[in-house]
């Protein structure tokens, strides 16, 4: 007898398949994409649900590995790649994937149609966004610390479309001794001859196979904490082609994001340049931050939308109680929600990137640049927990074919474990989200904002889904101004809260906002459908454990 067997979920052309980011496109370009860019887009979104997709099922099993010494016994520590990631590469240089944001061709919406090709690219290439996402962050840093001549030497690679020039970087801050806590690292720095090198050991590093990479290390003399630190640019290898006095210890033994060779390095006596002065080194840093974090913002919204895209396939080819999951209320329920989320987590995501194309172009006026600052920690912390939420929610779409490991549907949502977790947890973001939100003037650019999306609000149905999130920020920001003048404890105790009750709420007005253009320009209802699902959702998330109750529970 032959056993029925279960066709497995298939995925379209990933930018065909994608009304949302059409949708963004189409309206951030005045209503038509420019041809070039769909073509570029279409031709990502084929490889991403076609040979790429297929690649990742096939290099399951494949991950780097570590060689540290060769048949002679010479120490080498070289990291072999596994051969998506290798492909993944190539193709990152010649889309463009770093590169598109620094070309003058789309003005300030370049950012939009870089993010739009990353968004495509990333849940088909196991997290090679990682190193792409360093590797702009160090352009962004050099070309913004002042530093011709580092600028010069490494930004033509960085941003190269070539593959055979192309370099990756490296961002080498955790240390043993905190990763959040950064101003606690270790790693000296000591004058050699004309130059600097530096002695540590750096904890996390993912992008160990980078050409170079930016880190921080304290100048032998300097104060103690994070403005004794520098900022460092260390070139990896040696014109022979050996690490420069760098070893790798080992890789990491992770949860997920296994094909990320995140290593363990101990720098010993390797040359390295300042690249802004000696001290303030966090600071200097920041651009790095900005750029990373809008990555994972951008990769949390693009899991889900992975996940969601093969559950929908699914659905309509598995039957269970004599009718296609497709057709079950209950699922159907299930799904919707989930596609509210991911569009949620879009229009937050690519609000930020708008905004960062922006300052990039030259709108670097006081209002622009705070709220840039705070919607980065904003989208981060919100789009990282919607990741993990929705891509375990994914898999349980598919009962037990979700838990099984070669069907690739769990990697999903071990990969997602990652995003509230690097570049900042969600408790460390939120507690700089307070910091962003200073006396209050930046939260008041927020709130115009979520006031002009009201405004641009005609239809009944929106005006009453986006007064559901100018009343969420509004209690928001009344519990921050009560909390800041109880002190520094109360402020820190809810910041969470505070930060997914604006980021909903902001996630939501945009929402709003884009679902008013779609229905006017598009005659498509599917946003305004997302809009009201997600206004129906939990948007407030204030309501906190009181404190003394809090440490009893914890302790
Ligand atoms: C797969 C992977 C790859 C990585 N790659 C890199 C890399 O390439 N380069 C790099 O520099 N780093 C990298 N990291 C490190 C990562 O950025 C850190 O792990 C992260 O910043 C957290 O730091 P930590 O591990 O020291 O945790 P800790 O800072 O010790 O945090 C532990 C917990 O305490 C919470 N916490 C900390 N401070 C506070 C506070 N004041 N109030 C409330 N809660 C607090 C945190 O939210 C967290 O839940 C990587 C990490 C992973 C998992």
């Amino acid at each position: 007898m032959q056993p029925f067997n279960q066709p497995p979920p298939q995925l379209g052309n990933q930018y065909d398949d994608d009304r949302v980011l059409r949708s963004m496109l189409a309206r951030r370009f005045g209503g038509r994409i420019p041809v070039a860019v769909e073509e570029v887009l279409r031709e990502m979104g084929e490889l991403a649900g076609g040979e790429l997709y297929q690649m990742q099922l096939a290099d399951r099993l494949n991950e780097p590995r570590l060689v540290q010494w060769d048949a002679w016994g010479n120490r080498i520590d070289e990291i072999e790649l596994t051969p998506l990631w290798r492909r993944a590469e190539c193709l990152a240089a010649e889309f463009g994937l770093v590169a598109t944001g620094y070309e003058a061709e789309h003005g300030a919406l370049a950012r939009t149609v870089q993010f739009a090709l990353v968004h495509l690219f990333h849940p088909s290439t196991d997290v090679y966004s990682c190193p792409l996402a360093m590797t702009d962050g160090a352009a962004r840093t050099l070309l913004d610390s002042g530093n011709c001549d580092l600028a010069e030497r490494a930004v033509p690679q960085l941003i190269s479309r070539d593959p055979g020039r192309f370099w990756t970087s490296g961002q080498w801050m955790t240390e043993s001794t905190g990763g959040s806590d950064v101003g606690a690292s270790e790693t000296i720095a000591r004058r050699q001859g004309d130059g600097w090198a530096l002695w540590g050991r750096k904890w996390f590093t993912s992008a160990a196979t980078s050409q170079m990479a930016l880190t921080l290390a304290r100048p032998e003399g300097n104060a103690p904490g994070g403005r004794g630190l520098a900022l460092f640019y260390v070139e990896t290898r040696d014109e022979a082609g050996r690490l420069d006095r760098i070893q790798v210890l080992r890789l990491k033994d992770k949860l997920g994001t296994r094909k990320v060779p995140t290593a363990e390095l101990i720098l010993d006596g390797t040359p390295a340049i300042p690249v802004a002065g000696t001290t303030d080194g966090i600071r200097q840093i920041v651009p790095m931050l900005t750029m990373t974090r809008t990555w994972n913002s951008v990769c949390a919204a693009s899991f889900m939308r992975r996940g969601i895209a093969l559950a929908r396939d699914f659905g309509r080819r598995r039957v269970a109680f004599g009718r296609p999951l497709s057709r079950q209320p209950l699922h159907v329920q299930t799904l919707a929600a989930l596609q509210a989320e991911y569009e949620a987590a879009f229009h937050l995501c690519f609000e930020l990137i708008h905004l960062l194309g922006r300052v990039e172009h030259g709108e670097r006026d006081d209002d622009t640049r705070a709220l840039l600052r705070l919607m980065t920690a904003l989208t981060k912390l919100t789009t990282g927990k919607q990741a993990v939420t929705v891509s375990t929610e994914a898999i349980e779409c598919f009962g037990g074919a979700g838990y099984v490991e070669d069907t690739g549907l769990p990697v999903i949502v071990r990969d997602s474990q990652v995003l509230p977790i690097w570049e900042g947890t969600t408790n460390v973001l939120s507690l700089e989200l307070l910091k962003a939100c200073g006396d209050g003037g930046p939260l008041a650019v927020l709130r115009r904002r979520i006031t002009a999306c009201a405004r641009a609000c005609r239809d009944d149905r929106l005006v009453a889904a986006v007064s559901v999130a100018g009343t969420a920020a509004d209690r928001a920001m009344a519990w921050y101004r009560a909390a800041a003048e109880s002190g520094r404890p109360a402020l820190e105790a809810h910041a969470r809260g505070f930060a997914l009750t604006l980021g909903r709420a902001a996630a939501l007005a945009l929402m709003c906002e884009h679902a008013q253009w779609s229905l006017d320009h598009e005659q498509d209802s599917h946003a305004r459908a997302a809009a009201l699902a997600f206004a129906a959702s939990r948007i407030s998330q204030l309501d906190g454990i009181e404190p003394d109750d809090a440490a009893m529970l914890a302790d």
